[in-house]
């Protein structure tokens, strides 16, 4: 029974040879690690990469060791101030050292905390929080069974005393405090005996029962251990079923349990205990009796094993492809480190080519990491990499709830699998012996973590298989431009698949002038135009299905007054909120998630409230008035809630239950559906008005992959794109499907403006929910930078020194109630804004009132601007 309080023991100064002293990462973002004193006699096999349990000011956090245990304290911290480790929390590490190596230098990149970086690569561990538990002693068993005894009432009664039902509830489990207190409570209601009083009645019963040694505490850390040991009961050896007779047939629990042990075998205590009540005190009699032993052992789950013909076989690959997967599988064969940009249209058969790499890979008897966006990971893919390798994978999805994360992530550490699927985070899954990563759609914004560690898997991924040696193919159909002109300076091979092996063409784009259509009714916009309503009909009559794209949720995006024009805006964000029909008519904020009734009226007095902007509902809502007969269905971020819904809608459209779907970039990629031969996309211009030097590569890519949804199969498909902008190049590139010349194009602008992949961008944030703490230091950040020798608004530095733009309010200069202003520096060198970064931190940091009132958010090759 550890002690969490830092004891005066703690504090001593002991020349103790048993003591060494450790390194200990946290995940905080104060600068670490920290060193702590630790048993070594106690922890004797605790190495690198282990977690511990530490205690921090006031407070027990979770640590990852970060070095070797040392014999001599290794900081400039005085040895009596030293504090000692608490707990080692697992029987393995749960970071190897070639983790631990990569999350050092992603944190050193990206400017965070090493234990922030190590806290972001587990995201399936839960961080441990013991929590204090109470027992009966034996005594208490004892005192107990005499109560029982006087009452003969199992279980609790009412007419027992406080006390009497506080050891009558232990009997049964260990329970914490504040569970014991609502078990207490439920029975206490009739006495409306609840709140404050009642929990100090509670309390002082349990200290008497403690001061009697009827009770006793311990703590118990809410995740055990790596592998879950289990406490299992069986016969003790040479005892026999006759040991039954000899039984007192007044204790009847006792034989109740002997004989589901002599069923059984042998049980596992919970088990036991979810069957019989107050097993687990029963058991300590039995024990005490010398008629039953405890053991532990695993839990051991039946895995399914592959029957290994069931498993498909992969297709004769084409010869594009097949000359991609030899180049890669010599690099596999000679644990060569290479980077290859596998551009291939939509349906090339890009993913043929990671399994068949995948394949290679497992023959060495190595593993393989596949990378995916998230709305990428689907059961499709999913089912595709099983049909190939049965239960050799594990995947790894942010979606997923925590215990399932920790089950895949466990399977991994204790190399069960060989293949693992996974989204962002998984580019620090802890495969072993890893011979290739794949990283799908590898321009996908997903992959850029968007809250603090500010990660991008891409690149991590980069180096980790440069660490190790290995190749790296990153696919896409419209790849980043950082990718793409890393391909041009020679350090990514290019490699490309121009057809579809089905030999199906890509789809013909055509695209429709809104600004032609005729408007009518301000109140009803147009959605769908004539030319594309006559396309979703022709479809409906051949028993096709119609894709409709509009990347906006909500039923109207824009809700204003008729009068003096202002728009309703969020309470805690600079932005309108958005009108919501489905769920409830309200309005809500798309960034903080805030939601409100529909005002009466304005706060002008006016009560004409216009419903303006178009959003997926409202396309819904015209569709089913227009065709009433189809089969429609939503799929947005508000109808898909879980991964259920999300299969229902891909089986109901597979099955033709679905005439038309309307969706969100969540429709944009990764289905397949054979009879879907029409996309639309109601307007195209949604995001290329947006304030950001890749406004323009994100709207081509959009358009790219929902086009690529078109046509997959055997009848042709069409596309057809609504936009108010007809002569932008971004569109029309699209429309031929043509990456080469719209990166021609586009590239040009990013050298002259000295953008990425020419320069390398740092973004400075300042946010405080007090605006003018917020503008003084972003003001007191550009002096800094001018003090450092950096030029403010010049395109292109000196070679000298670095530039800088702003500071300015950020697009959404109002987020979740904080006030946000920002700076973008650039600089040819990576290395230089290393360096400053160090530098501006310091400064930040030493300025103790600032670093107080303001968060300052550091951005290393920001994606986001807004
Ligand atoms: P991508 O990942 O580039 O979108 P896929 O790998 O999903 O492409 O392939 C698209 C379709 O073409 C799939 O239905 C797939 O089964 C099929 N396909 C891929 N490679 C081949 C091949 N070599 N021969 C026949 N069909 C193929
Ligand atoms: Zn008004
Ligand atoms: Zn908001």
């Amino acid at each position: 029974m550890e002690n969490s309080k830092p004891s005066k023991l703690e504090f001593n100064h002991s020349k103790d040879t048993n003591s060494g002293y450790v390194e200990v990462a946290l995940n905080l973002s104060v600068p670490g690690p920290f060193t702590y004193r630790i048993d070594i006699e106690k922890f004797s096999t605790v190495t690198l990469g282990y977690r511990v349990k530490v205690p921090f000011g006031n407070r027990n956090l979770t640590g990852y060791i970060v070095s070797g245990i040392r014999k001599r304290n290794p900081s400039n911290i005085p040895n009596q101030k030293i504090r000692n480790v608490i707990d080692i929390l697992d029987d393995k590490a749960v970071l190897t050292e070639e983790l631990l190596t990569l999350t050092k230098w992603s944190s050193f990149y990206y400017h965070c905390e090493w234990g922030e970086m190590i806290r972001a690569a587990l995201p399936g561990l839960r961080e441990s929080k013991s929590r204090k538990f109470f027992q009966l002693t034996s005594q208490g068993v004892q005192s107990l069974l005499e109560l029982e005894n006087t009452q003969h009432l199992p279980g609790l009664s009412p007419n027992l005393s406080l006390r009497d039902k506080i050891t009558s509830l232990l009997d049964a489990k260990p329970y914490s405090f504040n569970s014991l207190l609502s078990e207490l409570t439920k029975e206490e209601n009739e006495f409306l005996e609840k709140g404050k009083n009642f929990e100090k009645k509670v309390a002082s019963q349990i200290r008497s029962l403690l001061n009697l040694d009827l009770i006793e505490e311990f703590k118990k850390d809410s995740i055990g251990t790596l592998e879950k040991k289990i406490l299992f009961v069986r016969l003790k050896k040479g005892l026999d079923k006759r040991i039954l007779d000899s039984f007192d047939k007044r204790a009847f629990r006792q034989v109740q349990i002997v004989h589901e042990i002599l069923r059984k075998g042998s049980v596992s205590i919970s088990e036991l205990d979810s069957e019989f009540i107050g097993a687990r005190s029963v058991c300590s009699r039995l024990f005490e009796k010398k008629i039953i032993e405890y053991f532990e052992n695993v839990q051991i789950r039946e895995e399914l094993s592959d029957n290994k013909d069931s498993l498909s076989k992969g297709l004769n690959l084409t010869k594009e492809q097949n000359e991609v997967v030899s180049s890669i599988a010599n690099d596999i064969q000679n644990k060569e480190h290479s980077a290859t940009l596998l551009h291939g249209i939509t349906g090339s058969g890009k993913t043929e080519v990671y399994l068949h790499l995948v394949k290679r890979v497992l023959e060495q008897k190595r593993t393989a990491l596949i990378l995916v966006p998230e709305i990428g990971l689907t059961p499709q893919l999913l089912e595709r990499f099983r049909k190939r390798f049965g239960n050799q994978i594990a995947c790894l999805h942010s979606a997923f709830s925590e215990k399932k994360r920790t089950e895949e992530w466990l399977k991994i550490r204790n190399s069960k699998v060989k293949v693992v699927i996974g989204t962002r985070s998984a580019v620090f899954a802890p495969l072993s012996d890893l011979g290739l990563i794949v990283m799908d759609e590898e321009h996908d914004s997903s992959y850029k973590q968007e809250e603090s560690p500010r990660y991008n898997a891409r690149d991590i991924a980069v180096y980790r298989s440069k660490k190790m040696g290995i190749p790296i193919i990153l696919g896409s159909a419209t790849p980043s431009f950082e990718s793409f002109h890393n391909t041009e300076k020679g350090n990514y091979k290019l490699k490309k698949l121009s057809s579809r092996p089905s030999g199906q063409r890509l789809p013909k784009v055509e695209i429709v002038d809104l600004r032609k259509e005729s408007v009518g009714d301000p109140k009803n916009p147009v959605l769908i135009s004539k030319r594309l309503s006559e396309s979703i009909y022709e479809r409906l009559e051949r028993g096709e299905q119609t894709l409709l794209f509009l990347n906006r949720r909500g039923f109207s995006s824009l809700v204003l007054c008729r009068q003096c024009g202002e728009s309703i805006q969020c309470e805690n964000c600079s932005t309108s909120l958005t009108f919501h029909r489905d769920g409830g008519d309200e309005l809500r904020c798309h960034m903080c998630d805030f939601r409100t009734d529909l005002p009466e009226s304005c706060h002008c007095g006016s009560k004409e409230i216009a419903y303006m902007g178009i959003g997926t509902e409202r396309v819904e809502e015209s569709l089913r008035a227009r065709f009433h007969k189809a089969k429609i269905k939503r799929f947005d971020r508000d109808s898909i809630r879980t991964t259920q819904d999300y299969d229902e809608i891909l089986t109901a459209m597979r099955k033709k239950e679905i005439d038309i779907l309307i969706g969100t970039q969540m429709v944009s990629k990764g289905h397949d559906f054979p009879d879907l031969t029409l996309v639309g996309v109601l307007v195209a211009d949604v995001g290329l008005n947006l304030p950001d030097f890749r406004a323009g590569e994100r709207t081509f890519q959009l358009l790219t992959q929902v086009s690529g949804r078109a046509g997959r199969d055997r009848v042709a498909g069409e596309v057809i794109i609504q936009t108010f902008r007809p002569d932008n190049y971004v569109i029309n590139y699209a429309k031929t499907h043509d990456f080469n010349s719209f990166y021609e194009k586009e590239i040009v602008s990013r050298e002259l403006l000295g953008y990425p992949p020419f320069k390398n961008l740092l973004r400075l944030r300042f946010e405080s929910e007090n605006n003018e703490f917020a503008v003084k230091a972003a003001d007191w950040g550009s002096n800094l930078l001018i003090e450092m020798g950096l030029k403010r608004d010049k395109i292109e530095d000196d070679g000298e020194s670095l530039v800088f733009l702003g500071p300015a309010p950020a697009v959404f200069v109002k987020v979740r109630k904080n006030w946000r202003y920002h700076i973008l520096v650039k600089s040819a060198s990576h290395e230089k804004l290393n360096i400053l970064v160090q530098k501006f931190q310091q400064k930040y940091f030493e300025n103790k009132k600032l670093s107080k009132d303001v968060r300052l958010v550091v951005d290393i090759d920001p994606y986001s601007l807004l």
